[in-house]
């Protein structure tokens, strides 16, 4: 079964996850049939289904027809055989008990079409088993969403013992038609990717309670404020559901052996039923009490130290068991955990050697499998990392494309390096930006960044465009739009301020780069834009979504859908850059800024920075969309078109096609 051949689709089970399952298949342009045991649990599931697609509407996520439309593709039903019978693929989201879902699964078999793909969307139960329940365990996958659907973009795809490759890549094509991003896991290990990471942390998190290494507000002020993670450990199990961690962590201690033992705490508290936000009472008190109030400044070091160890460690197993890769490790956490940087780069960032000793020292203390180091742990600490690591021998690091400098004053200078190409981004680039700022980071000596571009004619003039037209793959083109979007991304989320010294050409990609500093300065002979819609492309580095946070959406779509060059004095009315100044001064004024804002309060600028960016609306889907978009565009002839009029400094004339 190919994609094109996927019409309709069933969904068992209107519930929490079935609901919302079905309003994104639908949404997507599919025939859903939703299943569930009788018409009240059928009914109300399309009732939320109702209720979410008119908050979309409301937001003018979509439109009112859309709305319409998505319904009408919308077959609420009770009759298995009527709901399966057509079906070209099935989601299965009943309720999490091995005995049900065996009896749904030998239904089924009995009454879908012979080549249906079946998938589960099951999170502590084994693939494998559930396919050994159907007719065809080679076209049974599993197809974990997260809560909700509708905001969640990951999709984890897991591959059972028998599972086809065809059918894997089929629904991973699924998912990405309903503007997901599915990431693969290779083997059907308990916990799959994100709770793999994150039933281990929060296990963790409570044996270290019980161990009286540390109390529950220095676990919590330590994950949350040290090592920077959305929640607390606590905080995140009272929110998920005690319960539901402890399920999977059971499944991990059944397959995976006694590092996965559950602490005393957690076993305490599913007992007595305190299990979080749901009932009243979990870690926190959120009935009687102020719920989880985390103080900021009740972070250790070791027990740092130890959760981010104990990361590390599940990771190794996840790579070296072949379960998964890094990047998947880290694009799954982000997106179905909110980590602002995945664990396989935290841990290269913390240095596997000081975590591989920390797991052993603590092994010895305790004596507990859970601190047993894993092999390839060991191995890639040797190595020098998870990722091919591009370490140099002194730990120096050493760039092609940008240039780190140190002027004096805290200010750590990031120079774009690539004077003779009017500094435009490379693919090298991309890779090279990022390792960049994490050394700037992690440099006690820094406390503001100063971001310029090599020379005085360009702060950056864009992408380099003809080294990405030869990427016109459109999964390829998706992919490097991702890249850089994610590079961006990793200097406005950097926890230091950042200041862009703007001098010359600042166009495009060049631009959307600027728009990640805190604070523009520019000389008078600017010139600012986004003229990627005159090659008949669109910003694809993050220009869709952050522009308009710091120009408001009128602006953004002005300068955007023009296309024109504008000047700094223009920029400076619109709000993008913060001061003007003449082409001389531009130097020395953008470093005094930067040596201003080192000389302020840094832990005040990391926290002003973080809810600042956690205020915002969801980019993260803006930026799924803009990839996407920047995918199909990099294959268009309007693309060549605008490029063959740029180079030859005609008028582009664009066909649409
Ligand atoms: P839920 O209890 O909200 O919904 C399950 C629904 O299935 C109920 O409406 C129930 O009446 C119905 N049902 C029971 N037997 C059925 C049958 N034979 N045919 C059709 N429907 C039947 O549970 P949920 O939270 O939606 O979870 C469903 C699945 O999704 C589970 O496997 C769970 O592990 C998984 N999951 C849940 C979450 C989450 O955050 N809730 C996240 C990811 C995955």
């Amino acid at each position: 079964m190919d994609i094109e051949d996927i019409n309709t689709i069933a969904v068992l089970g209107a519930g929490n996850m079935g609901h919302g399952i079905t309003e994104v298949t639908a949404m997507a342009g599919y025939d859903v049939t939703m299943r569930d045991i009788t018409a009240e649990f059928v009914e109300s599931g399309y009732e939320e289904i109702e209720w979410s697609l008119g908050k979309l509407a409301e937001n003018d996520r979509i439109t009112e027809d859309d709305v319409e439309a998505t319904l009408e593709r919308i077959t609420p039903l009770v009759d298995l055989e009527e709901a399966v019978g057509n079906a070209d693929v099935v989601i299965e989201a009943v309720p999490e008990k091995m005995e049900i879902k065996q009896d749904v699964w030998e239904d089924v078999s009995e009454y879908a079409p012979e080549e249906a793909i079946f998938t589960t969307n099951t999170s502590s139960l084994s693939i494998t088993d559930l396919a050994d329940c159907t007719d065809r365990p080679e076209r049974f996958c599993g197809m974990h969403f997260f809560n909700p659907p509708i905001r969640m973009d990951l999709v984890e795809v897991i591959s059972g013992a028998d599972s086809n490759e065809g059918a894997l890549e089929t629904i991973e094509e699924l998912a990405e038609s309903m503007d997901k991003s599915p990431v693969r896991v290779h083997r059907d290990e308990p916990g799959f990717i994100v709770n793999r990471i994150l039933v281990p942390l929060m296990n963790e998190a409570a044996w270290l309670v019980d161990d009286e290494v540390a109390t529950i507000a220095e676990v919590d002020s330590t994950t949350k404020f040290e090592i920077g993670l959305p929640m607390g450990s606590f905080e995140l199990a009272d929110q998920v559901g005690i319960d539901v961690g402890y399920h999977v962590l059971e499944y991990m201690h059944e397959e995976l052996g006694a590092a996965y033992e559950p602490a005393p705490l957690i076993e305490r508290k599913v007992e007595t039923g305190e299990l979080g936000k749901k009932t009243g009472t979990g870690i926190y008190d959120y009935e009687d009490g102020p719920g989880a109030e985390i103080p900021t400044d009740e972070g250790s070091d070791p027990v740092e130290s130890r959760l981010v160890a104990t990361m590390a460690n599940e990771v190794a197993k996840l790579i070296g068991g072949d379960v998964a890769t890094p990047e998947a490790i880290d694009e799954a956490t982000q997106l179905g955990a909110g980590f602002p940087d995945g664990p396989v780069s935290m841990a290269d960032d913390y240095g596997l050697e000081d975590l591989l000793e920390t797991l052993e020292e603590a092994y010895e203390e305790t004596g507990h499998e859970r601190y047993a180091p894993a092999a390839y742990l060991r191995e890639r600490a040797e190595g020098g990392g998870f990722y091919e690591a591009e370490q140099e021998g002194d730990g120096e690091t050493d760039f092609e494309t940008v240039r780190l400098e140190y002027p004096g004053e805290m200010v750590g200078e990031l120079v774009v390096d690539r004077p003779h190409r009017m500094n435009t981004i490379s693919s090298e680039l991309l890779s090279e930006l990022p390792e960049a700022i994490d050394a700037l980071e992690e440099d006690d000596e820094v406390r503001a960044i100063l971001l310029v571009g090599a020379g005085d004619r360009a702060f950056s003039a864009g992408a380099d465009v003809q080294s990405m037209a030869s990427e016109a793959d459109p999964l390829d083109a998706v992919e490097l739009s991702r890249r850089g979007q994610r590079a961006f991304g990793k200097l406005e989320a950097c926890e230091k301020p950042v200041v862009a010294g703007i001098d010359g050409y600042c166009l495009g990609g060049g631009m959307e780069l600027a728009a990640c500093a805190d604070l523009r300065v520019a000389s008078e002979r600017s010139e600012l834009g986004q003229p990627e819609l005159d090659l008949g492309l669109i910003p694809g580095w993050g220009g869709t979504q952050r522009l308009r946070h710091i120009v408001g959406e009128g602006r953004a779509k002005e300068i955007i859908l023009t296309a024109d060059r504008y000047d700094a004095e223009t920029m400076a009315e619109y709000g993008f850059v913060n001061d003007v100044v003449d082409n001389d001064a531009l130097e020395d004024r953008a470093f005094e800024l930067a040596a201003d804002l080192a000389a302020g309060p840094p832990i005040a600028h990391r926290f002003t920075k973080r809810a600042m960016a956690a205020g915002r609306d969801d980019t993260d889907a803006g930026l799924e969309v803009e990839s996407t978009a920047f995918g199909h565009l990099l294959g268009t002839d309007d693309l060549m078109e605008g490029i063959t009029a740029f180079m030859g400094d005609g008028e582009p004339e664009f066909q649409g096609h």
